[in-house]
């Protein structure tokens, strides 16, 4: 979601130097590996970090391994690879990007890197918005980065918190350790090399990857970006879905109205499984249709909200989607702290586009 994840986590960072929090990702051991169909495994990541970090999910074919997204650091990739080879000695053929957000792309070098023939595909946006979005967005979060770190560093030094109030031992070795995870997130973002690597093959509507019990479908959305790509595997009804649904929606980036239709029409496929970009893996299609009336509901707000003449700042009072927040977010600090950050957003976004000023 970086970068809108990336403004997300730019906030959180403050919140991670300042209290207590779930330690950085050095030692990835923490993900968990739930097999959803024959060879289809999906590689997710722990609660605490669902939001910061993207989910895999890979699938071991005849000749050949297919994954669906990279993470966010060739660290973080490196950790879902070793899972791929701990299950498998086929080489990794295809990696499908669902979007150009940098917490699903950024470890297209560790595949390159041990598999040079493994072809990357996305939709034929994605290598445009991995080289004028991504790239630039994760260079200014490693800004935001070292200065939220040095600030972090003085009080340490000075043995004060934000406020200026003297803080406890216990305090002081927390903080050391939130800066010290903090400094390995910019060494791995520095790592990855420039200019970022981007698909061999854009592809437009649909593309079909294997045959016969092992197809898969790759099918193009404009809903969370404007180049999201869904993966489909009709046999095990396993949906990978990408950031288009996960825990909870972030529409920053996002295309709502289309967004509606896109959860409408896979509402119609048949679904055993969905593995969403982040969060925990879903069956059956309940929160589908959680989700797809959350957005109808934010749509139909926002757009009698433009009729009545609203500017933007009174629309996203005006909006109410108390009950959806209780559903989705429930009593989870983090989830409601990513609701909160994530929903402005998406009416924003809904605003501009029942306006007609939706920038592409
Ligand atoms: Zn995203």
């Amino acid at each position: 979601m970086r970068n809108p994840r990336q403004l997300f986590l730019a906030l959180a960072l403050s919140a991670l130097l300042a209290s207590l929090g779930a330690r950085g990702e050095a030692g990835s051991s923490d993900l968990s590996v739930e097999q959803v169909a024959g060879g289809v495994f999906a590689v997710l990541q722990p609660a605490a970090r669902r939001f910061n970090q993207s989910n895999s999910l890979f699938v071991v074919g005849d000749d050949g391994v297919l994954v669906v997204d990279t993470q966010s650091s060739l660290e973080a990739t490196g950790a879902v690879i070793r899972e791929i080879r701990a299950r498998t000695e086929l080489p990794v053929r295809h990696l499908v990007l669902t979007h150009w957000h940098g917490d699903h792309v950024q470890g297209i070098s560790a595949y390159r890197e041990l598999w040079p023939e493994v072809e990357v595909i996305g939709h034929a946006t994605v290598a445009e918005d991995i080289l004028e979005r991504a790239q630039p967005q994760a260079d200014e979060e490693i800004g935001r980065y070292e200065e939220a770190i040095a600030a972090a560093r003085d009080r340490l030094q000075n043995r004060v918190d934000r406020e200026g109030n003297p803080l406890s031992v216990d305090n002081q070795k927390i903080l050391a350790g939130q800066i010290e995870d903090a400094e390995t997130n910019v060494a791995g973002m520095k790592a990855i090399p420039r200019p970022f690597a981007v698909p061999d093959l854009g592809y437009d509507g649909e593309l079909v990857l294997g045959s016969g019990s092992g197809a898969a479908r790759v099918l193009h959305w404009r809903a969370h970006t404007r180049g999201d790509s869904i993966v489909y595997l009709p046999a095990a009804g396993v949906l990978v879905t990408g950031d288009v649904l996960d825990d909870l929606p972030f529409g920053g980036h996002g295309y709502p109205s289309s967004w509606v239709t896109a959860l409408e029409e896979l509402s119609e496929l048949e679904i055993r499984v969905i593995v969403p970009g982040h969060g925990s893996v879903r069956q059956g299609k309940d929160h589908l249709a959680l989700v797809l009336d959350m957005f109808r509901s934010l749509s139909g707000q926002v757009g009698a909200a433009v009729e009545r003449g609203l500017e933007l700042e009174a629309t996203q009072q005006s909006v109410d989607l108390g009950s959806y927040r209780e559903r989705l977010a429930g009593d989870d600090p983090i989830a409601g702290r990513a609701w909160d950050n994530f929903i402005p957003a998406t009416i924003e976004r809904a605003w501009l586009q029942a306006r007609g000023e939706l920038p592409d």
